[in-house]
């Protein structure tokens, strides 16, 4: 007998991750890389974090910033996040949220709370990597969530029965999401909210990049809308996973869940068990800095992720070929590139790295049944404008070939 013999079935179900293998290629200085989703370092609040965990640290607070903290999270930070939702249009109180390690930390939770194997998850066909591996330990099924279009919820349910199980949550990230860049927009978001009421079934609300709008008007976090219909989050279906991730530090590992109080109770469980609380001074340090710069250093990322936005999309205008389609992201950090059908983003890799040394993360990796072959991934938030536009050139240069081949 070996070891891996005796791995629960789970185990079978997970793998290792294309990104992570690619974020690698990110320490060879001569890669222009357009791979990680990551925010720019350089943008950091590093001075306001220093401060702020060295205040963390004075004899009277020392105490709290190392010790064992309470499981639902700092409640000072939870308070800011009380008023922070409320500006975003969602009225909650403190017990409607629990701090997690990361946003990432609230989908492995939700995937343990709501999956038995078998169930299924609907979500978008491509879809975050890292929300596939959360749920995927749990054993589920995989439908295509479809907003808005013809397919009946009666037929999601039958498929779902047919699969031995329930469908249990529609998972999405609505606003500029990961990979695609595109937004569900306001009557999008009504026609998730029915089909989740028709199918009875949680919607899992992933805001990630939500505070990175760069233009267009803000479209309400769907559980604003939920609230809207229903006159209290108590009654909703809609669980929100905020990350300071993308405005703060990810490397801190703070986020936030924000749902109906019996659901934060079962989270808060989940979590007892998992690892007892987020790190207390890491979520000192993040209140801190949130209440000090939060909407001031927000509206200075916008500003500098902007400006690449608008030079990757001129430089793909100018460098690709006919053929080569992609979206028109008002925020966030990601362009999905469709290529023509019969290409593949993996192949194309190859050939980049080797030829012209750029990098993008290859399609398929973010689709549950492993199709999307012909798409790929771009990140500008990382990337100078004038390393934008040599990276777009030389990928148009490189697809031009393919074509010609
Ligand atoms: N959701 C989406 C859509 C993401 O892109 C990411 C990180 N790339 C996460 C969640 C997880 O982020 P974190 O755990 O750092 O909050």
């Amino acid at each position: 007998m070996t070891l891996e013999q005796i791995f629960a079935t789970r185990a079978a179900r997970l793998k290792a991750s294309e990104i992570r293998e690619l974020l690698k290629l990110l320490d060879q200085p001569d890669i222009l890389s357009f791979a990680g989703g990551i925010p720019d370092p350089s943008l950091f609040p590093a001075e306001a974090f220093s401060k702020a965990f060295s205040e963390a640290l004075t004899p009277s607070r020392q105490a709290q910033a190392l010790q064992y903290s309470v499981s639902e999270g700092y409640l000072p930070l939870r308070r800011w996040l009380v008023n922070h939702m409320e500006t975003i249009g969602v009225p909650c109180t403190v017990d409607n949220i629990l701090i997690t390690s990361g946003s990432q930390q609230a989908l492995d939770y939700l995937g343990k709370l709501f999956l038995s194997p078998g169930d299924t998850a609907l979500v978008g066909w491509p879809t975050y990597l890292g929300a596939l591996a959360a749920f995927n330990a749990y054993e589920p099924v995989y439908d295509r969530l479809r907003i808005g279009t013809n397919r009946a919820p009666a037929d999601y349910i039958a498929a779902a029965e047919a699969a031995g199980g329930r469908i249990k949550f529609a998972y999405l990230s609505a606003d500029f999401s990961n990979p695609t860049g595109e937004t569900v927009d306001h009557a999008g978001r009504e026609r998730l909210l029915d089909q989740a009421e028709t199918m009875d079934c949680a919607v899992i609300e992933d805001a990630a990049y939500q505070a990175l709008r760069y233009d267009g008007a803000p479209v309400p976090p769907i559980l604003a809308l939920e609230i809207a219909r229903k006159g209290t989050i108590e009654a909703c279906r809609t669980i929100y996973c905020g990350s300071f991730s993308k405005t703060l530090s990810p490397g801190l590992r703070v986020g936030w869940v924000v749902a109906p109080q019996p659901v934060i109770r079962q989270l808060v469980l989940l979590k007892q068990a998992a690892d007892l609380h987020s790190s207390s001074i890491n979520q000192i340090a993040i209140h801190t800095v949130a209440e000090r710069l939060f909407d001031s250093h927000v509206a200075e990322l916008r500003s500098v992720y902007q400006r690449r936005r608008d030079a990757m999309l001129d430089a793909l205008a100018r460098h690709m070929p006919d053929g080569v389609t992609w979206t028109q992201p008002e925020g966030g950090m990601f362009v999905w590139l469709t290529l023509p059908e019969g290409q593949d983003g993996a192949a194309l890799l190859a050939r980049s790295l080797e030829s012209v040394k750029v990098a993008f993360v290859p399609g398929r990796a973010f689709f549950a049944d492993g199709s999307g072959a012909n798409s790929l991934r771009l990140s500008f938030s990382c990337a100078s404008e004038p390393t934008i536009e040599e990276g777009m050139k030389r990928l148009g240069v490189l697809l031009r070939e393919g074509k010609l081949a």
